[in-house]
């Protein structure tokens, strides 16, 4: 008998165990441990996750996910969205579903309904969603033709998975999961019964457009998240809560730091005068600290003829990322989604040799890259941003200083602005689409892991994450609420070099290839000063600062000599302002607090008489009062001290 057959089941800890042909890894597990079983959501066999429910056959490894793993915390966030989508169809029966993916401890739910839901419609989602926990229904997978998936949605009207299944290529197999009255187009895996849901909620509704293109219909998204436990939750709702207060958009609304409008056009920022002061002052150590470390500047155009992005490969491979040509003179321009075709035209504005080798250029380049506008968000996902852009073109010889150079500078510059959580990920060669020889991509890898090695800098593996054109290094840094941000790039390249036909004379007079490395170290500056933002909550470190100090006489009386003061910080050099309004001293410190202007600088009636200042430092509170070069002499330490980052 078939049933009979027996199957060996390798555990995670190695351990093997022989069991019937016929159970269902969710059986398995009862076998092992009720224990394991009551906690048990997802299994992985081979390295696939499935269903508890799902038999297993032939000989395997097996894992039981519980509530612990971080696996199985996605399927319990998306299967917590089926069964809000099936809360939303029984409360709106007009309304149609579409996508419900997990997302980092969310999930969301699209759905097409009119009029629009609300907040105010949550508490009563979230009702039906109990309602259908407590049944504890089991949710039920089917495989299913494609032909049967499409009458089966078109019946229901469900237009949006009609549409979904039309595009899937015909050799995928489908499946459906139904948990009671529900049924949904998935993938799956999925809990096994509602009753595994412990702790959810949904957390605000947002419009959000078909496929995130604003041409296609607004849709309602409820965002929602799941937990094991209460308290898990409840952790969770704190951390948004403070995400809330540090959010970089609303903090650049009231810090005057800059906007994002309709008039302008969706991801375009205009940086108002704070916010174009704070972003100089990290231009200006940007540029200071590049010539220190041996790049050379190089300013380049917006826009370039259509030719030199054929041969750049751009209008080949990242056409869908750029904005549309403009026709001049007869001929095509596009705007630069990147930088590097201009810096290759200053490299090969002459022979090169050896020994100018390697060259360093760097540049603050402006670039525009279309996105979808429903991707985008504040600073940190933009249309237009400034890259802190370098290439550097060197020998192979000289290929593995290089890399060491450029992480070091990379971690020295981060560091500086105050972040200290850095991981780092070696990508490598994608499985499908890439140029150059596998022989090529090992040695550059090689090359990316010698320079980490060395620097004894621990590292992940990204395997096949790397850029189609070669491998590379990214940083990603930690924030201050430990979220994860992409920051520096050093990226090798395989294909411009040969695509432009870059050459220099090596010592044997010999014609060479030179190796490229495109890097940037905040990546993005927009990106940048966002994260910088919530990190800090606003409150930038002394030196960058748009506003350092503020001068705050007590009474109109101490306006002028507050005036003479005034004048004196701006003429050493430090960023201030001084509040001549004719309001009391508390409602100007509150104004100064508001801000959150690092110094405030008080000149009362005593101060004024002695040429003296009462210095108040947010956060610390009064320090007492100073003479007015030795106030000047403070500030202009601090700066100096974490500009050299001794501090
Ligand atoms: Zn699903
Ligand atoms: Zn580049």
């Amino acid at each position: 008998m078939e049933s009979k057959r027996k199957i060996t089941i390798q555990l995670p800890d190695n351990s093997t165990i022989e069991v019937s042909a016929d159970l269902s890894a969710g059986l398995i597990a009862k076998e092992l441990s009720p224990g394991l079983f009551q906690n048990a959501l997802v299994a992985k066999v081979n390295d696939h996750l499935i269903d508890l429910s799902t038999v297993i056959s032939e000989d395997a490894r097996l894992e039981i996910l519980t509530y612990n793993s971080p696996e199985s915390h996605d399927i319990l966030l998306h299967s917590t969205s089926h069964v809000m989508a099936q809360a939303v169809k029984q409360l709106y029966p007009q309304a149609k579903v579409t996508i419900g993916p997990a997302i980092e401890n969310r999930f969301y739910y699209d759905f097409d309904i009119e009029p629009p839901l609300t907040d105010n419609d949550l508490a009563a989602i979230e009702a039906r969603m109990n309602e259908i926990i407590a049944a504890d229904l089991p949710l039920v997978r089917r495989e299913i033709s494609r032909d049967e998936a499409i009458d089966l949605f078109s019946k229901m009207g469900e237009t949006y998975k009609v549409e979904i299944i039309r595009e899937i290529a015909p050799d995928i197999p489908l499946s459906i999961y139904s948990e009671g009255d529900f049924t949904d187009l998935c993938r799956g895996p999925h809990i096994p019964s509602t009753g595994k849901i412990k702790a959810f909620k949904l957390l605000n509704v947002a419009g959000a457009y078909w496929r995130g293109d604003s041409r296609n219909k607004m849709l309602t998204r409820i965002y929602g998240t799941s937990f094991a436990s209460q308290k898990e939750l409840k952790k969770y709702l704190n951390f948004i809560e403070e995400a809330k207060r540090r959010d970089h958009r609303k903090l650049g609304k009231s810090l005057e730091l800059f906007e994002i409008n309709d008039q302008v056009g969706p991801g375009l920022v205009l940086w108002y005068p704070r916010g174009a002061l704070l972003l100089h002052n990290i231009k200006d150590y940007w540029i200071k600290e590049h010539i220190r470390h041996g790049y050379e500047l190089v300013e380049t155009p917006h826009i370039g003829k259509a030719q030199l992005w054929e041969t750049s490969g751009h209008l080949g491979f990242y056409r869908e990322s750029m904005f549309d040509g403009m026709t001049v003179e007869g001929e095509t321009y596009y705007i630069k989604p990147m930088n590097c075709p201009f810096h290759i035209q200053i490299y090969k504005s002459k022979t090169r040799s050896y020994r100018d080798l390697p060259i360093r250029y760097a540049e603050l380049g402006t670039v525009y890259r279309y996105e979808l506008s429903g991707v985008l968000h504040g600073l940190m996902r933009v249309r237009g941003f400034t890259q802190d852009d370098a290439h550097i073109i060197c020998s192979p010889e000289q290929l593995n200083e290089e890399i060491e150079k450029l992480v070091l500078f990379s971690f020295e510059f981060i560091r500086s602005f105050g972040f200290e959580e850095m991981d780092v990920y070696v990508a490598t060669r994608p499985k499908e689409k890439y140029v150059g020889s596998p022989e090529n991509w090992a040695e550059a890898t090689e090359a990316l892991k010698a320079a980490l090695n060395k620097l004894e800098v621990e590292y992940h593996m990204d395997e096949g994450g790397g850029a189609f054109y070669g491998p590379k290094i990214d940083i990603k840094i930690r924030d201050a609420l430990n979220r994860s941000w992409q920051c520096t790039t050093i990226q090798f390249d395989f294909n411009e070099s040969e695509r432009f036909k870059m050459e220099y004379i090596a010592s044997d007079g010999s014609k060479q290839r030179p190796y490229m490395i495109h890097r940037a170290i905040m990546g993005s500056l927009e990106r940048f000063v966002g994260v910088l933002i919530e990190h800090t909550v606003g409150d930038f470190p002394l030196w960058i600062a748009p506003l350092q100090a503020v001068v705050i006489p007590v009474t109109n009386n101490q306006d002028q000599i507050a005036s003479e003061f005034h004048k004196l910080l701006i003429e050493n050099g430090i960023r201030a302002e001084i509040n001549l309004n004719n309001d009391t001293i508390g409602a100007k410190i509150r104004q100064a607090e508001l801000m959150k202007i690092p110094i405030m600088m008080i000149i009362g009636e005593r101060e004024a008489t002695a040429k003296q200042v009462s210095i108040r430092r947010r956060k610390i509170g009064d320090i007492g009062i100073m003479n007015w070069q030795k106030a000047i002499d403070m500030i202009a330490h601090e700066v100096q001290l974490k500009k050299e980052n001794k501090s």
